[in-house]
């Protein structure tokens, strides 16, 4: 069926828009090569970007309906970022035209003690989505190289046996991840990645906008605080991840985060670019069926 949102036009500008922030092979990837207060030429255009990202929603919408009718793919959408760099807002707007019903969200915290009995993987494969509709991670198992590489005390609450925690771990969990990752994209789940980079300059002006406004406070958590001072470490354990991680099946996007109404609408871009190039189409009726739909029409109008 043709549409009039979903031409070629517009796909080539979402493909403009996010393809300067995939990284599809990490090899050369380093982080400082992305400006979080980055706009691409669109910063004296926010109205234009605001629109684009309208229309986005509405080809997103459309592109989700027929996922989900065709039920035979599945995509799998995970954020990744400090806090306060826009994950909820950036789910919530870019999604905002999907129907519920297709699509859902996990957000992954710190492991239960249940969990901790488990291999770090088992919480993730009860959240995965089903065929048909989008799963979207808030935070993901990706924390597994991050969070618990920063804090190595997480790592001790695993209780690995001695000698599976050896000094090379990361690198093992990154070629876990890969061929996890691989093996969900040979299964027929679509995966992208986003990492929102913020400045820590933007960190700190988000925080003390939450700090100074009541109607914020309850996003803030001390716990933020700490984390802003590992900073570096954070940066350094980021970089490493998308280096080993990127693949052309799994891509990362790097995405400027530090202006929301750009890193929304590159997310659009990516998910859009990436929707379309699966070449979802409706279920083609059999004239078997076309039969029974005439059949069932001459009995209702029968009546
Ligand atoms: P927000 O603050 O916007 O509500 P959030 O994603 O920061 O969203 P929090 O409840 O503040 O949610 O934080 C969740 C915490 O859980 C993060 O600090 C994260 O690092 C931690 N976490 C997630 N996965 C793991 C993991 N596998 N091991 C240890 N900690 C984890
Ligand atoms: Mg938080």
């Amino acid at each position: 069926m043709a549409s009039d949102l979903i031409n070629s036009e517009a796909l080539e500008r979402c493909e403009a828009i996010s393809a300067p922030f995939r990284v599809s092979c990490g090899e050369t990837f380093r982080l400082k090569d992305v400006d979080p207060g980055g706009t691409l030429d669109l910063a004296g255009d926010k109205r234009g970007a605001k629109a684009a990202l309208e229309q986005g929603v509405q080809m997103l919408s459309e592109l989700q309906q027929k996922l989900y009718a065709q039920n035979s793919w599945g995509v799998l959408l995970l954020f990744q970022a400090m806090d306060a760099a826009g994950k909820d807002g950036t789910i919530k707007h870019v999604m905002s035209g999907v129907n519920p019903q297709g699509c859902q969200v996990t957000s992954f915290k710190a492991p239960s003690a249940v969990e901790l009995d488990h291999d770090y993987l088992w919480r993730v494969n009860q959240c995965l989505p089903e065929r048909g509709r989008i799963g979207i991670f808030n935070r993901s198992y990706y924390e597994e190289t991050l969070v618990v590489r920063v804090h190595p005390e997480l790592l001790d609450r695993q209780s690995l046996p001695p000698s599976v925690r050896t000094p090379g771990i990361w690198q093992q969990r990154f070629e876990e991840i890969r061929h996890y990752e691989a093996y969900l994209s040979a299964n027929g789940f679509l995966v992208r990645k986003f990492f929102l980079h913020l400045s820590k300059a933007e960190q700190k002006r988000r925080f003390l906008e939450r700090l100074n406004n009541p109607r914020k406070h309850w996003k803030f958590s001390a716990a933020d605080i700490r984390e802003r001072a590992h900073w570096d470490h954070y940066m350094q354990a980021y970089e490493e991840m998308i280096r080993a991680t990127a693949t052309e099946q799994a891509p990362w996007y790097v995405v400027p985060a530090d202006r929301k109404w750009f890193s929304r609408l590159v997310v659009a871009a990516a998910v859009i670019h990436s929707l379309h190039g699966l070449d979802l189409h409706y279920p083609q009726i059999s004239d078997e069926a076309l039969r029974a739909l005439a059949v069932a029409r001459e009995q209702l109008q029968a009546e």
